[in-house]
C-alpha cells in the first residue's frame, strides 16, 4: 500500500515494543502502561454494517485467516469477530483524528490508509512479527496487536500508544528524539475514548503516584540523560521508568503550569520535524539552562495535587452520554427528563442509526459513575441540537452539546460554564484541555510516496 507522507528518515523496523515494566512503584491497576498484559476484553453484540467491504488478506497472513476491512484511515486486518471489528473501527477512526488534531502544528496528514493487524491468537501475532512478551508493536509500516477473545482496555492503551508511532512515522519529519516519540505515544495511550473522540491530557492517579515515587527515590534519569537516549539504547534497556519519565516530560510540556511551555514545546518539535538538530532546537526554545528546566519539571510533579485531572474524567463521562443522547435524538427519540434518558439507557432502549454504533460497554462505563457526579438536565433539545448538562457540587456546569446531521449524530462538543446560565463556552487552564499546539504551519517538505 502506498502511503503519502512527509519526508522522514528511515526508522528502525521496530519503533517500540511495550513490555512488562519493572518499576518498584508500579501497581497492578489498569492504565499502568507500559505493560503488555494480554488480558481478554469484551465481546460486543452488534452486526457489521453493510458498508464495510471485506477483501482478501495478504498471503503472508493467510494462516490466521485474516479478513480486511478498509476504514477511513486504516485497513484493519483481523480474524476477530465482527463486533470487535466495529469497535476497532470506531476507536481507531477517532484515534487518528485525535492524533491529527493534537499534532497539527508539526505533523502532516495521513492521506492513505495505514495497516492495522489485530490477531485473536497470540501465536499468530508472534508468527507475524510481534515480539515475544509484547501485546502490541509498530513494526515496519504495520501496527500489530493481540486482540484475544475480547479486546481489553489495556490492549486499547497499547494500540493508542503504538498507533502514534505509526502515525508519527508517516507524517512527522525529521529525527524526533526517542523521549518525545515515547512520551507522546504514552500521552495518547492514556487518552479516554468517548465514542465520538478522545479526551487527552489525562493524569491517572496511579501514574501520578508512580511518578512521585520515582522522583522521590531518585530512580529517574536526569533530563539531560533521558534526552540523549537513542532508539537502540531505549529498546535494549527497556525500562518502565523511562516510559514514565518521557510521559511526565510530555505531559508537563503540553499542560504544566497552565500551558506555559506548550508553544515552546510545539516549536521545538516543529523545528526538529524540519530537520533541525534537536539540541539546537531545544536551546532555541528552552534555553541552555537544563538545570532550571529540570527543577521546574520536578517541582511540578512533586506539587501537583491528587487526581489533578478529575475534571477530564468528568468531561469524558459527559461527552460519552451526550453522544448517546444525540444518537437517540437523531432517531427522534426524546426524553422529558435526564432521568428518563438514564432509565432508557440502563434498560437498553436507546435508539441510534445503524451506522452510529458504539460499543455497549462504553455506555455501561459512563452510566456507572454518572449519578454520583451531580445533577443532570437535558436543555434546549431540538431535532438538530441539544444539551446534556451536568451541574457539579459548587454549581459548576459541564455542558455536552450534540448536533444532528442528516439523521445521524454530528458533533459532540463540551462547554464548561462555571455558573448556571453562562452561555459562552469556557476553557479553564486545567491540565489537558488544550491541544499540544494549533495553528502553526506544517513542515514544508514535499510529500513523497513510500514504496
Ligand atoms: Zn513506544
Amino acid at each position: 500500500m502506498n502511503v503519502t507522507c512527509r519526508v522522514r528518515a528511515p526508522r528502525l523496523p521496530s519503533s517500540c515494543v511495550l513490555q512488562r515494566g519493572t518499576n518498584p512503584g508500579r501497581d497492578h491497576d489498569v492504565n499502568l502502561a507500559p505493560s503488555c498484559v494480554t488480558r481478554r476484553g469484551r465481546v460486543l453484540t452488534f452486526a457489521l454494517t453493510a458498508a464495510v467491504a471485506v477483501t482478501c488478506a495478504p498471503t503472508a497472513y493467510a494462516q490466521a485467516r485474516l479478513q480486511s476491512y478498509p476504514t477511513r484511515y486504516y485497513v484493519i486486518r483481523t480474524d476477530l469477530d465482527l463486533d470487535a471489528v466495529r469497535e476497532a473501527t470506531v476507536r481507531i477512526t477517532a484515534m487518528a483524528e485525535e492524533y491529527h488534531a493534537r499534532t497539527r502544528g508539526f505533523a502532516g496528514s495521513v492521506t492513505d490508509r495505514l495497516e492495522f493487524y489485530i490477531f485473536r491468537h497470540p501465536a499468530d501475532y508472534y508468527a507475524n512479527g510481534g515480539p515475544q512478551g509484547s501485546a502490541g508493536v509498530f513494526v515496519g509500516d504495520r501496527l500489530l496487536a493481540i486482540g484475544g477473545d475480547r479486546v481489553s482496555p489495556e490492549t486499547w492503551h497499547i494500540v493508542q500508544h503504538e498507533g502514534f508511532h505509526q502515525f508519527a512515522h508517516h507524517v512527522i519529519g525529521g529525527d524526533i528524539p526517542t523521549w518525545v516519540d515515547e512520551g507522546l505515544a504514552e500521552y495518547f495511550g492514556e487518552s479516554l475514548f468517548t465514542g465520538d473522540g478522545y479526551v487527552s491530557g489525562v493524569i491517572s492517579q496511579n501514574r501520578l503516584q508512580r511518578v512521585r515515587y520515582l522522583i522521590q527515590n531518585k530512580q529517574f534519569k536526569t533530563i539531560a540523560q533521558l534526552m540523549t537516549i537513542d532508539r537502540i539504547t531505549w529498546n535494549q534497556q527497556l525500562s518502565g521508568a523511562n516510559y514514565d519519565q518521557a510521559w511526565s516530560m510530555v505531559q508537563f510540556l503540553a499542560h504544566g503550569e497552565g500551558g506555559r511551555y506548550q508553544k515552546a514545546f510545539s516549536g521545538f518539535i516543529s523545528d526538529v520535524a524540519k530537520w533541525s538538530r534537536w539540541q539546537d532546537a531545544w536551546k532555541k526554545h528552552f534555553g541552555a539552562d537544563a538545570g532550571a528546566f529540570e527543577s521546574a519539571w520536578r517541582d511540578y510533579w512533586t506539587s501537583v495535587p491528587d487526581n489533578p485531572t478529575a475534571d477530564l474524567y468528568v468531561e469524558a463521562v459527559v461527552r460519552t452520554l451526550t453522544g448517546y443522547l444525540g444518537r437517540a435524538a437523531a432517531r427522534k427519540q426524546t426524553f422529558e427528563t435526564a432521568e428518563a434518558f438514564f432509565d432508557a439507557a440502563r434498560g437498553g432502549r436507546l435508539e441510534r442509526h445503524a451506522e452510529d454504533w458504539l460499543p455497549a460497554d462504553l455506555l455501561t462505563d459512563a452510566l456507572g459513575p454518572a449519578p454520583q457526579l451531580g445533577r443532570w438536565l437535558i436543555e434546549d433539545a431540538s431535532a438538530t441540537r441539544g444539551k446534556l448538562v451536568l451541574t457539579l457540587p459548587g454549581d459548576r456546569r459541564v455542558v455536552g452539546v450534540y448536533t444532528v446531521r442528516n439523521g445521524r449524530i454530528g458533533d459532540v462538543t463540551i462547554e464548561d460554564a462555571s455558573k448556571p446560565g453562562a452561555s459562552a463556552p469556557q476553557r479553564t487552564a486545567r491540565p489537558g484541555t488544550q491541544p499540544i499546539e494549533r495553528g502553526r504551519p506544517r513542515p514544508t517538505k514535499p510529500p513523497v510516496k513510500r514504496p
